[in-house]
């Protein structure tokens, strides 16, 4: 199938792909299932009704010593991750809240080589109701995205460009320090279809390096700018030489207020990975980062997903 080059990954929002072909047929297996079992009701996001008590049964339950406060639900049958984060929080950001995400899989869907040729893969072969998010490049720098994934504890995972984030790469710190990760994408943002062998080895390759000084660990995946050349030989080799163990693109683009989908019907997928930008008021027409984020959040929430973390469904080579 053909490479994503030119989807305008990166600074260019109305180049986007769309109605791209898939390497996968995940879609069609995720619709007949979803044992999230976290509510999908794309309403309030909480726990199934069953699951949730009245303040009545509560009160007839427990003893009335003392004056019962019904703001918390009980917990739903599965364990629940505090993934989720704190309803207050999410009504903080005028936004409501995300179904919890599901435990992570115990047999992780993606497994990765420690050496060979390396996966490409824009989902993740899954039933949960879940999506992830990733953000790339680095321009925008906004503390209160910092505040934001603080309060309302949505995983991310970060593919950052050396170039645009060297001024500051504490600021990313931050984010490492929610639990969030660090991947390659590239030194300086080149279309690497475009250059020859030896340039996308040293894109890649100076990248891993100073991230893995930077984050105190080697970024585990890798994606090129624009998607540009994700399917070659030239950089599935370039890749291997620099360490990432795998090449991940995404089914969805967030823009300013919505969400580019290369699925005709517009809609989420279980496993589809989401691509975001830090980007910033310049970027998105006087939007803010928070603001943009929000959106994104917003259109998941409609459509009843969670948001997991894509390294919980990923088992990585052994050391
Ligand atoms: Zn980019």
């Amino acid at each position: 199938m053909r490479s994503l080059d030119g989807t305008g990954e990166h600074g260019a929002v109305k180049r986007h792909g769309r109605g791209r072909t898939t390497t996968y047929a995940v879609g069609a297996m995720a619709l007949l299932t979803a044992v999230s079992g976290c509510g999908s009701d794309g309403g309030t996001g909480g726990p199934p009704a069953a699951a949730v008590s009245t303040p009545a049964d509560r009160g007839a339950a427990a003893s009335s010593a003392a004056p019962q406060q019904p703001v918390t639900p009980p917990p739903a049958p599965a364990p629940v991750p505090a993934a989720a984060g704190d309803p207050a929080a999410w009504a903080k950001w005028n936004l409501k809240p995300l179904p919890p995400a599901p435990p992570a899989p115990a047999d992780k869907p993606v497994k990765l080589r420690r050496s060979g040729p390396v996966p490409v893969f824009s989902e993740v072969r899954t039933t949960d109701k879940v999506v992830f998010v990733t953000i790339d490049d680095g321009a925008e720098k906004d503390p209160r995205f910092v505040e934001m994934l603080t309060d309302l504890k949505v995983p991310v995972s970060m593919f950052l460009t050396r170039d645009i984030v060297k001024d500051d790469y504490g600021y990313f710190k931050r984010l490492q320090a929610l639990g969030n990760h660090v991947h390659n994408h590239t030194v300086g943002h080149a279309q690497l279809s475009k250059v020859t062998p030896e340039k996308q080895r040293s894109e890649i390759c100076d990248a891993q390096t100073a991230f893995t000084q930077q984050y105190g660990t080697a970024p585990l995946l890798f994606r090129p700018p624009y998607g540009g050349g994700a399917h070659t030989a030239a950089l599935n080799d370039a890749v291997q030489q620099c360490g990432p163990r795998a090449v991940v693109l995404w089914r969805e683009s967030m823009q300013i207020h919505d969400m580019q989908y290369q699925a005709a019907d517009k809609k989420l997928r279980p496993g589809d990975i989401v691509l975001a930008h830090f980007r910033g008021p310049k970027d998105l027409k006087g939007e803010t980062m928070t603001q943009m984020f929000g959106e994104m959040l917003a259109r998941i929430q409609e459509q009843g997903f969670a948001v997991a973390r894509l390294e919980d469904y990923i088992e990585s080579p052994a050391a």
